[in-house]
């Protein structure tokens, strides 16, 4: 039975068990449980025993009652002694007098069968109750004397309702007389049933509904916003198609570099379990397994097992970032199989750490992709993308461990902007150029403003006035003994931004090497022992291909890093000046022809 069946897991209380018995039963039982009950031992523990006697319909069959049988034993139901009191407590308030249980046992057959109901139905009229209410309950007592009430959460209170003769009820003073709100949770007002009382109600007309409709909306969440809010919107629902569909195409190739292993260990093993077969026909039978279940004919399967197999290639050699960030060029590079050999694999092998550390440190949750094919999803590398130096073919290390060797307690902070140094200059940002035009650009004289929509300036949009990416550059290790060094992973065509030159704003050191700018009462220096952000590795070269310069952003100074022209795979390089080397003790490692700084120190 489903109820006892629910008691013992515990998923109702005996409250709720006996409501639904009665509601089954359409037998209202609390006065016969409150009279057993009260002829037990107080604490005993309580079973509801059920045993059904099985029989026909009288009018069925005549020969029914001829027919014995015994009862049969539904079941039993083990029963809170505390809650069947606390019911009962509640049922018959205390005097004796039942309440009704509640609306889902509020049936006309229910109210037939318990003879108490009739009595209840006039228990809460009081003598004193004014004539007109009377005589309303009077009327649909003659229309149905047997239906019982239905508890609400506002009564009437029985005593002394005293009612001035114009009719209207007004509340008299005095608590026994106020109108009293009832809180006790069985008797919360219920949804009503429909045509309960048998009374036929006039259905709310459409004009009605209509401005009922008008309410809700006015009274909802609903979004109404200017048709200019909708390119905004459907740039959102671009964005998140595009996502959504770069992320399944990332599966999919998962899964098909996933399937050409399941599949050749799968050949594997058909040649184990049949070794008179040649190699070509195991192939071909698990083709043909693969077939069935993909409803392809074997050519089609063919064909595009050639392109999967590129990505398992790719996969083997530079592991499932690889494939996972690879784009859409993926399929024509697999399909055209154009460089494919051992150029590729070297190339990829020696990417491989490098390609991670990036993925990893930029995209921390890609390695969850490789949840669907059973695949490790921890990821390598946390932290900031540039707290790893890569070394083509070695395993990264992290950025500290390259220094602690001339400063044990080196430690960096990786900024995107510069922090003024308070101590140096207060709130008084020394790069604040004077009496000029916050909004035009010094160099192209367009409007400038970091909203996107209002800037008029393109100067260097990889770093003002336009959404900013993630600048494709790693911290590496340089083979020349060079130590750290700044390598471009995609091309900065000349003219374009690497980085804008950020430390911290102060003023005053000595002996340190620090970026030095501004003028006379104004100079300052950007340092970048502590803080900063990736310009700092750039080494010096005396053939570079970039070189700093300054741009005045929204009035103020910035120190850029601009291209001359760096291909994807070098290093960037810039000229450190005269000032820098001059009394420097050390010879230049750039290893340029034209290098100034190599023979300084020779011996003679
Ligand atoms: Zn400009
Ligand atoms: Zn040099």
């Amino acid at each position: 039975m489903a109820i006892e069946q629910r008691t013992r897991e515990g998923l109702f209380p005996t409250t709720d068990v006996l409501h639904q018995l009665m509601d089954i039963l359409g037998h209202d039982f609390t006065t016969d449980l409150s009279s057993t009950l009260a002829s037990l031992q107080p604490r005993s523990s309580l079973r509801l025993k059920i045993n059904a006697e099985i029989c026909t319909d009288s009018h069925d069959s005549d020969d029914a009652e001829a027919i014995q049988v015994p009862p049969v034993h539904m079941g039993s139901i083990n029963l809170n002694t505390t809650e069947v009191q606390d019911y009962l407590q509640l049922h018959f308030n205390g005097n004796g007098i039942p309440t009704p249980a509640r609306s889902s046992v509020d049936r006309e057959d229910l109210a037939v069968s318990s003879p108490t109901r009739s009595s209840l139905s006039t228990a809460d009229m009081s003598p004193g109750q004014p004539r007109a209410l009377q005589s309303t309950v009077q009327a649909s007592e003659t229309h149905s004397s047997k239906k019982r009430k239905t508890a609400g959460a506002l009564r009437v209170t029985e005593t002394n309702l005293s009612v001035p003769p114009t009719g209207s009820p007004t509340p008299t003073s005095g608590s026994s007389t106020a109108r009293q709100l009832q809180t006790k949770p069985r008797e919360f007002p219920q949804r009503k049933k429909k045509n309960e009382d048998g009374v036929h109600h006039l259905q709310p007309s459409s004009v009605e509904r209509f401005v009922a409709g008008l309410w809700n909306q006015v009274f909802s969440s609903v979004e109404l916003s200017p048709s200019s809010l909708a390119f905004r919107a459907i740039n959102s629902l671009c964005l998140r198609v595009t996502k959504m569909s770069r992320c399944s195409r990332a599966l999919e190739t998962i899964i098909q570099a996933h399937w050409v292993d399941c599949f050749e260990a799968r050949v594997k093993n058909i040649g184990v379990e049949k070794p008179f077969m040649s190699s070509t026909e195991t192939k071909m039978s698990a083709l043909r397994e693969a077939c069935a279940i993909l409803k392809w004919s074997e050519k089609e399967l063919r064909n595009r097992l050639s392109i999967w197999r590129g990505y398992k290639e790719i996969k083997d050699v530079g592991g499932w970032a690889c494939l996972v960030f690879a784009g859409s060029g993926i399929y024509r590079f697999c399909k055209y199989r154009g460089g494919f050999g051992k150029n590729l694999t070297t190339r990829l092998g020696r990417l491989r750490p490098s390609l991670e550390v990036a993925a990893d440190t930029i995209h921390p949750e890609w390695r969850k992709l490789l949840a669907i094919i059973g695949q490790d999803t921890q990821r390598l590398y946390s932290g900031h993308p540039h707290d790893w130096v890569v070394c083509d073919g070695m395993p990264p290390v992290a950025l500290k461990t390259t220094y602690t060797q001339w400063y044990p307690d080196f430690s960096f902070t990786h900024l995107e902007d510069s922090v003024l140094d308070q101590l140096a200059w207060g709130r008084d940002d020394p790069r604040q150029v004077s009496g000029t035009n916050t909004a035009f650009c010094n160099d192209c004289g367009y409007f400038q403003s970091n909203n996107v929509a209002s800037n008029e300036c393109r100067c260097f949009p990889e770093l003002y006035g336009a959404c900013k990416a993630p600048i494709p550059v790693q911290v590496f290790r340089t083979p020349l003994g060079k130590n750290n060094g700044l390598i471009a992973r995609c091309e900065f065509p000349r003219g374009s931004a690497i980085g804008e030159f950020t430390g911290l704003i102060t003023k005053g050191m000595d002996g340190t090497d620090v970026m030095q700018s501004g003028e006379d009462e104004r100079r300052y220096q950007i340092y970048q022992g502590k803080m900063g952000n990736y310009t700092r590795f750039i080494n010096h070269s005396c053939a570079p291909n970039s070189q700093f310069q300054k741009f005045c952003w929204l009035g103020s100074e910035r120190i850029i890093l601009v291209s001359r022209g760096v291909e994807a795979g070098e290093e960037v390089t810039v000229d450190y000046s005269h000032e820098y080397w001059d009394g420097l003790d050390k010879e230049c490692l750039c290893g340029e022809p034209c290098c100034r700084y190599l023979r300084r120190i020779r011996p003679g």
